[in-house]
């Protein structure tokens, strides 16, 4: 089912050299309203009129682009109207009265007759501006919303390299320990001149005082051929005697904390997938992004082929932000073309104010 009207009528003075700036947005709303199914049944009125041909108010029409519906000759259809008939005035100007009554009556009986002649006007199209211009608003809405969602998960997004980031800085696990040993260091002869030692222990197992010199296994620390003194009891032949002592020394070494490194490897880990997953995540965002704005550019180039004021008003009021996106979706091409729109608008704007400036 769909809607259907009969007329549409714009109201403007007669003598009106210019539509003033609430008078061409009202136009430029309705004429976005609808459709171009709608074009032959706006007609014109013109008011105030001295019932002369209104010169300057079809300029001002045609100056503001005004679609409308046309006669044979291609000419504005329009009715005048001098609405004056109900004022009480003095019988000299009672002329002027009959006449102002009588164009109003002309002017009424030709809009009957235009109603009854012209078919109404069903409102398909008007129906499609109205969807697409609803689908438009709430696309725009949409994609405001999606910024601030995108935006937030950027912000995750850095924070996460950040901390990736810091987490390669910190990549040493090593500790410093300070490790002993042993080593064979020249007897000091005040003490004594021999030393009997175990090359398994490394342990000085009679020292000052062993006089042996024959057979190691006469020691007295050895029972059983075995040393009672070194922590593993060796046998005597793992024994020497010499002029060397083993002593201990301290010295610092690096060593890998595997705890930390096990933290940090799981820490990196988790980082890493972190990253990965809101990448994807944001990468999934940015093709809703995409999906949106170009939604949005056809629903504009919709409009422009169904609504009546190809540039619509609706579209006008979003065009920056829509620009923006589509630059920022790199379709450069589209975005000129929502570029023109907007310079086309805008000189527009520039000629009625420059319309208005030569009038005042
Ligand atoms: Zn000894
Ligand atoms: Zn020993
Ligand atoms: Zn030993």
């Amino acid at each position: 089912m769909f809607y259907v009207i009969n007329a549409v009528c714009f109201v403007i003075k007669a003598d009106q050299n210019r539509l003033t700036d609430r008078q061409q947005y009202i136009f430029d709303a309705i004429q976005s309203l609808f459709g171009e199914d709608i074009k032959e049944n706006i007609v014109l009125l013109f008011t105030h009129s001295d019932g002369f041909p209104p010169k300057n108010a079809l300029t001002a029409v045609k100056e503001a682009k005004v679609k409308c519906a046309v006669d044979e000759k291609n000419q504005p259809i329009y009715f005048l109207f001098d609405n004056r008939q109900s004022e009480t005035l003095d019988e000299e100007y009672q002329m002027k009265q009959d006449h102002s009554w009588d164009l109003s009556y002309k002017g009424m009986a030709g809009i009957f007759n235009f109603l009854d002649m012209n078919k109404q006007a069903r409102l398909k199209t008007t129906q499609n501006v109205l969807l697409k211009r609803q689908r438009f608003e709430e696309n725009i809405s949409e994609q405001k919303a999606h910024v601030q969602t995108m935006e937030q998960k950027q912000h995750e997004l850095k924070q996460a390299q950040d901390d990736l980031e810091k987490h390669k800085e910190n990549k040493n696990f090593e500790d410093t320990v300070e490790v002993s040993y042993r080593v064979k260091v020249d007897i000091d002869p005040a003490v004594a001149k021999q030393a009997m030692c175990c090359t398994v222990c490394e342990e000085n197992c009679h020292y000052p005082g062993c006089w042996w010199v024959k057979n190691i296994s006469w020691c007295h620390v050895f029972k059983n051929d075995h040393c009672t003194v070194c922590p593993k009891k060796c046998h005597f032949s793992k024994h020497v005697k010499e002029d060397k002592i083993y002593v201990t020394q301290k010295k610092s070494e690096k060593r890998i904390n595997e705890d930390l490194k096990k933290e940090y490897d799981d820490n990196y880990e988790k980082s890493l997938s972190n990253v990965n997953k809101l990448n994807e995540e944001l990468q999934e965002l940015n093709n809703k992004k995409i999906k949106l704005v170009m939604e949005a550019f056809n629903c504009v180039e919709g409009l422009k082929t169904l609504a009546l004021n190809t540039d619509s008003l609706f579209t006008l009021k979003h065009i920056d932000f829509l620009i923006e996106k589509m630059k920022e979706i790199k379709e450069p091409e589209k975005a000129e073309e929502l570029e023109n729109i907007k310079k086309r608008a805008e000189s527009n704007q520039a000629r009625h104010a420059a319309q208005h400036l030569c009038f005042i």
